[in-house]
């Protein structure tokens, strides 16, 4: 009998998950599982606000995709997916040619969402892959070096605005008021010359989070510098900074740096393949498959589920794509074998914390608060667990994050 062709979209949690998974359950010759990617590494998301602040070099946030993968039973594709034809059961690549699949994974990530306001495409960066992060960690490293060698000096290249108060919005502050004053002490700048701009439309930090430990996240990140202009609208990027709104008040703030980090999407790929989707996001079957279409699961960001609880979709995050992986590789072992049932996908969430630099944290874990030096630490033994998941103990010892405080 011919072994069905397993295609995998994406190594980021949810692509990686599936496959490591998978390649245990089954042998050589029960199918030929194909993964693709943009690049030979996968890189942890979750660590990108580190990389883009240059508090964590870019290297540590990335790890080859061959050290994890069994490439025995894993054919590994470097390319760009272009579009899925599902009629064909077809996935067109950029530089290869067209890839045939029996059963489809489609975890091809997230993407910068800009709601259409003018000019964030062009102006500001987004903190949205490994090369995107140390773009803007070199460029607010140049804005530094250039202030302290022009001569009439311009205090607004000094002022960095980030666009969202949520959890990526604040994570990456918590790691800029940390690196800020070393660049100071690099290019012998006035740390009074600095400013750290929030804004954010929705009237509260981190909506939905607890509000004593927003209270608590905003206390630190203010002490430190931030300057924090909630309820305010972003209407405008343009290449001299940002202008916004506050109750029909318009104001220009002038800014060398906007990072937007107040929206993503899922891939563009989906909205192209003519998948049913909001804003590259499929609502999933029960068993993570795309509707109609019962030879493809979507896992990550790029799928939709409800939490019946709040009936609103669950936010994306790493936590729901590698448990999303683990079951989605659980039911192509099913399929590809012909026997067993099927098993529905319920998040399984243990709670969520959010940095503040490397020292200092809030969060919400098995339903108890926690704050500071334990939440630090929480997100640490929460990073490396990610790495352990996939990569197992080796991974760890190479990538993992040690330095507790
Ligand atoms: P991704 O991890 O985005 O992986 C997608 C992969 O597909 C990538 O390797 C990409 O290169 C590849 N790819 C994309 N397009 C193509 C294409 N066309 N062709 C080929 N390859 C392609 N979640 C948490 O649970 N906890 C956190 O603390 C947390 N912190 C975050 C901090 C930041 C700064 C950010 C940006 C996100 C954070 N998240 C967090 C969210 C989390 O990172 C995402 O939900 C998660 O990465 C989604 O996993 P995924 O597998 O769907 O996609």
């Amino acid at each position: 009998m011919k072994k069905p062709n397993v295609v995998v979209l994406g190594a980021g949690y949810g692509g990686l998950m599936t496959v490591t998974r998978l390649q245990k359950m089954i042998g050589v010759n029960e199918a030929s599982i194909t993964l693709v990617n943009k690049h030979d590494y996968h890189y942890e998301s979750t660590w990108l606000h580190e990389a883009a602040a240059g508090t964590l070099h870019h290297e540590r946030v990335r790890y080859a995709i061959a050290d994890v993968i069994d490439q025995s039973k894993v054919k590994f594709i470097q390319d760009t997916v272009e579009k899925i034809n599902l009629e064909e059961k077809q996935v067109l690549l950029q530089n290869h040619e067209p890839l045939t699949y029996d059963y489809l994974v489609v975890a091809l990530g997230f993407e910068s969402e800009t709601f259409g306001i003018k000019g964030l495409k062009e102006y500001a960066f987004s903190i949205a892959n490994v090369n995107a992060a140390r773009q803007i960690r070199e460029h607010i490293e140049y804005q530094f070096a250039t202030y302290s060698t022009e001569e009439e000096k311009r205090d607004e290249r000094l002022t960095i605005v980030v666009g969202g108060a949520g959890f990526t919005g604040i994570e990456f502050l918590g790691e800029l008021v940390n690196r800020v004053p070393e660049l100071c002490r690099e290019y012998d700048v006035d740390p009074n010359r600095v400013r750290i701009i929030c804004v954010e439309a929705a009237p509260t930090v981190l909506p939905g989070f607890d509000p004593e430990l927003v209270e608590y996240a905003v206390n630190v990140l203010e002490k430190k510098g931030v300057e924090f202009k909630i309820g305010t609208a972003i209407k405008e990027c343009t290449p001299e900074g940002i202008i916004v709104s506050k109750d029909d008040q318009v104001e220009e703030i002038k800014a060398g740096t906007v990072v937007w980090a107040a929206g993503v999407r899922g891939s563009r790929v989906i909205d192209e393949s003519g998948f049913e989707a909001m804003r590259g996001r499929v609502k999933v079957d029960p068993f993570l498959r795309a509707p109609g279409h019962e030879d493809v699961f979507v896992v990550g960001d790029c799928a939709l589920i409800i939490n019946e609880e709040t009936n609103r979709p669950y936010p994306p995050t790493a936590q729901i794509a590698m448990q999303q992986g683990e079951v989605c590789a659980k039911n192509l072992a099913v399929l590809i074998r012909g026997q067993g049932e099927l098993q529905p996908f319920k998040p399984d969430l243990k709670g969520t914390v959010c940095s503040l630099g490397h020292d200092d944290a809030i969060g919400v874990v098995f339903g108890k608060k926690i704050w500071g030096t334990k939440a630090s630490v929480m997100k640490k033994v929460i990073d490396n667990r990610a790495l352990y998941l996939i990569g197992g103990p080796t991974l760890v010892a190479k990538k993992g994050k040690f330095k507790l405080l």
